[in-house]
């Protein structure tokens, strides 16, 4: 028998897991802070590789999900502002150099796309568009059947296209980028600067205030919290329906915490898009779904890279 092994590389929390091929329910998981004082996050990736590895076993491949753009072709992470000395890190070559085994590595919020493409929401779908709105904006493609990479893997950052170029900035320093006006960090910060100018709400400003606390606000009927809601529907449809006229996708999936806010975000958002889709032939079939993968979406990401490589590799 052997196994492939996959791993979720976060911020604060690295989870390794193995898998027999074909099946989608891990043997062993294992979780390791990311940081620690004793070694590098390199060094605790590879012993959460190490924890896991099987004693009378082959390793077919190791495959990650990296918190930021990597190059698949040169296996560089080109940055992971959460992962201290990940600029420009040879992460695949040092990890093949260690292991002696084939290592892909991708972006997490394309792997999220590709875990839900094989094994969630978009199973049976060939042109999927996914998005993960959380704290910021993430995304992933797959285009007739192929994920979308780009020349040096920094393709489909869907969450930094600009929608008002006068807009509120970015966490990536831009102005009014997508994520800037739609993501749970713009609806805490719209509302935050609402409370400041005087807006009256039942909301209070402060650390409890995000964007749960804010739905929790509108599905009481606060005025201002609707408002935001609404804000941020109408730059996804806005986006939305711009991304329709670039991909022509069959399917939209919405992964991350602030899309579990439901009608509050997705009636403004269908809206918007009605009003500003190019051709009413986009929204023909078009299907809509939540992603299916919630936090297994990195790991099943990076096994779904693993099968995806395999394939397009031979
Ligand atoms: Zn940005």
């Amino acid at each position: 028998m052997s196994v492939i092994i996959a791993l979720d590389i976060g911020g604060t929390q690295i989870r390794a897991a193995s898998y027999k091929p074909g099946v989608t329910i891990a043997t062993l998981v294992k979780k390791i802070p990311t940081k620690s004082r004793e070694n590098s996050p390199f060094e605790r990736v590879v012993s959460a590789i190490t924890s896991i590895w099987p004693k009378d076993e082959e390793v077919i491949c190791i495959s990650a999900a990296i918190p930021g753009p990597v190059n698949p072709e040169t296996g560089v992470v080109i940055s992971a502002p959460n992962i201290p000395g990940w600029d420009k890190f040879p992460l695949v070559q040092m990890l093949q150099e260690r292991f002696n085994v084939p290592v892909y590595i991708g972006n997490d919020a394309n792997l999220a796309a590709l875990g839900e493409w094989r094994f969630g929401a978009g199973h049976g779908h060939n042109n999927v568009l996914y998005f993960t709105i959380s704290t910021g904006i993430g995304g992933g493609v797959i285009s007739d059947g192929h994920l979308i990479t780009g020349a040096h893997g920094m393709a489909t950052e869907l969450g930094h296209v600009t929608l008002l170029p006068d807009g509120p900035q970015c966490g990536c320093g831009g102005m009014g980028h997508f994520e800037a006006l739609a993501s749970g960090t713009a609806i805490a910060n719209y509302v935050a600067g609402k409370l400041a100018a005087g807006t009256p709400s039942r909301l209070t400003p402060g650390p409890n205030l995000n964007a749960r606390s804010i739905a929790d606000a509108a599905r009481e009927g606060d005025a201002l919290a609707l408002e935001a809601y609404s804000r941020a529907g109408h730059y996804i449809g806005l986006a939305v329906a711009n991304y329709l006229a670039i991909f022509n996708p069959s399917i939209v999936i919405f992964g991350g915490g602030v899309s579990f806010s439901g009608d509050l975000l997705f009636e403004p958002m269908h809206k918007t898009l009605k009003n500003c889709v190019m051709d009413p032939a986009y929204l023909e079939n078009l299907e809509f779904a939540t992603a299916k993968l919630g936090d297994d979406a990195g790991l099943l990401g990076a096994l779904a890279l693993s099968i995806y490589k395999t394939k397009h590799d031979n």
